[in-house]
């Protein structure tokens, strides 16, 4: 089980000098993993990316929400073809860098939808993600359709409601991502969609209330890391947070990243891998007996 960080925890940025920085912070924090924030695919530096992990080797994910120029949850044939381009790009970043996972909003643009997406809209976001999930397959990626909330997507925003879009995707490559912080606005309790998704649950958000220090806030993590042990999910969990004091020119404004909830991402990070393997082991010592 790999425990990772996503790269907002220390950066804004994928500029080699940034990344080189992200990297060796999650893995003095003690993760496994760097979840890049990979919202700009055309203009990722590839090569320095792999000398930099060649000299601190470590597992890399990606993450990414569509924007308005790039959305395949619309009507308009060129912001479809725009977000299906930008994940076929992304891909072969990934694929260069020897991932194994993307994930995010990979489906829609994230914002505040003011109706319900139309057929055609929906059927868009399909054909995009089967696209994009055939042409992972050839590179040996999963895609994570991240679980999100009702004011970032209008497409679905629970375990259940992402289980009937996986349907019509159809592509064995292509699974749930939760999130703490999604589940914990749109779920009924923090074990159910576990329970619903584990045969297809492929990542793992873990993200506090108020996207600060983990603990801290309103999260019902005892039962959620409970139900995930209980169901044998063996794949990645990564950390998440957010404060102002790390921006993202486009991901910080989505999110609505106002408030200063820590300035010091080292004690944040190392506090979150010990949160979460601390969890992970305190309820694998119940699941055994
Ligand atoms: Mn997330």
């Amino acid at each position: 089980m790999q425990i990772g960080c996503h790269g907002l925890v220390w950066t804004g940025s994928n500029d080699p000098e940034s990344f080189e920085q992200a990297v060796t912070k999650t893995l003095a924090a003690g993760f496994d993993l760097f979840e890049m924030a990979l919202f700009d695919p055309e203009t990722f530096d590839v090569d320095a990316a792999r000398e930099i992990l060649a000299k601190h080797p470590v597992a890399v994910s990606a993450s990414m929400g569509q924007s308005r120029e790039s959305d395949p949850n619309s009507e308009d044939p060129a912001q479809v073809k725009a977000g299906e381009a930008k994940l076929l790009k992304a891909i072969d970043v990934l694929e260069a860098l020897g991932s194994r996972y993307f994930v995010g909003a990979l489906y829609s643009e994230l914002r505040k939808f003011m109706r319900p997406a139309t057929a055609k809209e929906r059927a868009n976001a399909v054909g995009v993600i089967q696209t994009a999930a055939d042409r992972a397959a050839d590179a040996g990626i999963t895609l994570g359709m991240e679980v999100i909330n009702r004011y970032e997507t209008n497409l679905f925003n629970t375990g259940r409601g992402t289980l009937q879009f996986l349907d019509e995707v159809d592509r064995p490559n292509v699974g749930v991502h939760l999130d703490t912080y999604h589940m914990n606005i749109e779920e009924s309790d923090m074990a159910q969609p576990v329970e619903d998704c584990i045969d297809r649950l492929v990542y793992v958000h873990i993200g506090e209330s108020h996207r600060g220090y983990l603990g801290s806030g309103n999260v019902d993590f005892d039962t959620f890391f409970k139900a995930l042990v209980r169901s044998g999910y063996d794949g990645p969990i990564t950390f998440e947070s957010f404060s102002s004091a790390v921006v993202h020119k486009d991901l910080s404004g989505m999110l609505g990243i106002w408030r200063n909830l820590w300035d010091d991402s080292e004690d944040l990070g190392a506090h979150a891998n010990a949160f979460i393997r601390g969890h992970l082991r305190a309820a694998q010592t119940i699941a055994l007996h």
